[in-house]
């Protein structure tokens, strides 16, 4: 199949775009380089083009006829969207509701949208399944669950096929090292406490140490960047035979407390890491774990990568020499 990767040049796109070359398909990568990395983009073709430009779509659509769109263009920062919501919905909501709009006009009637945790807000069960209620606590969150409506709204109109992924916590990177995480700033636990491990970071700061959990610290569930590619490469599969919307929770099935994964990257590193209590970071809900059931049963998704440490081992191997 061709398809076309929107945002494909950031963290989690590149980890899709390096899979579905891997699978003998064909790629557009469509991503305006605001937070992603031409040198990320290792296979396929990349078009530099913004999800808010409809004429540019339009010229992608026109030039080859793709079969489906995997979408991972955001805005996907809690804190920027609380101070910036605007830029959030823009980016977010305008920016996918200008994608569909293109895709029907050409004709595509496949996409993989990348959800979140975020979209159930304060979580009222562990783990959380697919029919837990929604109710996002920020505009990041919000703007997802508006995309999700978006999409389950279009497949009752126009018959599109669209699957929602609401990944729990991405971590980890290619394990050959030729692309990984990324970001400017860097807010992520993981690639902090690697950062703080090889003395290029300050200390890490714990955001909160009285949470009602094990150890006080926030739990959440990790899990590979390359099972959350497998993930889309099974939904594609799935919009074959099932048309409609769908959403699926994407984890591990078990969560880790912030000390936790710093214990974990001490014993992958070997180094002993810095870190210092601080303030919980405001919208952080204590414990966040998927129920991995349905993603098992209707995609037949395994993670391969369930150890937190081979998930940091390969974050380290990254993070020791970058690409980009
Ligand atoms: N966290 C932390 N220090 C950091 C970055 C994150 O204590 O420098 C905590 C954060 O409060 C959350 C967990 O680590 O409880 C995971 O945060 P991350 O930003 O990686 O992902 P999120 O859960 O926000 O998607």
């Amino acid at each position: 199949m061709r398809i076309l990767v929107c945002g494909g040049a950031g963290y989690i796109g590149a980890h899709m775009v390096k899979c579905l070359a891997g699978h003998g398909h064909e790629i557009t990568v469509f991503d305006n380089l605001a937070s992603g990395h031409r040198a990320a983009v290792q296979w396929g073709t990349l078009v530099v083009g913004d999800v808010l430009d409809r004429a540019a779509l339009d010229a992608v659509f026109a030039l080859q006829r793709h079969d489906a769109v995997m979408h991972f263009c955001a805005r996907s920062l809690v804190g920027e969207s609380v101070v910036e919501p605007y830029a959030c919905y823009r980016n977010n909501v305008v920016g996918t509701l200008t994608l569909l709009e293109a895709m029907r006009a050409a004709g595509v009637d496949r996409i993989v949208f990348s959800s979140t945790a975020a979209v159930f807000g304060n979580p009222v069960t562990d783990p959380i399944d697919e029919d837990h209620p929604t109710a996002p606590i920020n505009p990041y969150g919000a703007s997802k669950r508006m995309c999700e409506r978006l999409l389950e709204d279009a497949a009752v109109a126009y018959g599109l096929r669209a699957v929602a992924l609401r990944y729990f916590n991405a971590a980890g990177a290619d394990p050959a090292g030729r692309i990984g995480e990324s970001h400017q700033p860097e807010t992520h636990l993981i690639p902090n406490v690697l950062r703080a491990a090889l003395g290029q970071g300050p200390a890490l700061k714990v955001f909160g140490d009285d949470y009602p959990t094990r150890d006080g610290t926030c739990v959440r569930d990790y899990v590979h960047v390359d099972d959350l590619a497998a993930a889309h490469l099974a939904a594609l599969a799935l919009l074959a035979d099932r048309p409609g919307f769908h959403a699926f929770n994407l984890g591990n099935g078990t969560g880790f407390s912030v000390r936790e994964v710093i214990a974990a990257a001490e014993r992958v590193s070997g180094r002993r890491i810095e870190c210092a209590s601080a303030p919980r970071r405001a919208g952080d809900p204590p414990t966040l774990v998927a129920s991995g059931a349905r993603a098992r049963e209707q995609l037949g998704w395994r993670p391969r990568y369930s150890e937190l440490d081979a998930i940091i081992e390969t974050a380290w191997r990254w993070h020791r020499a970058p690409a980009y």
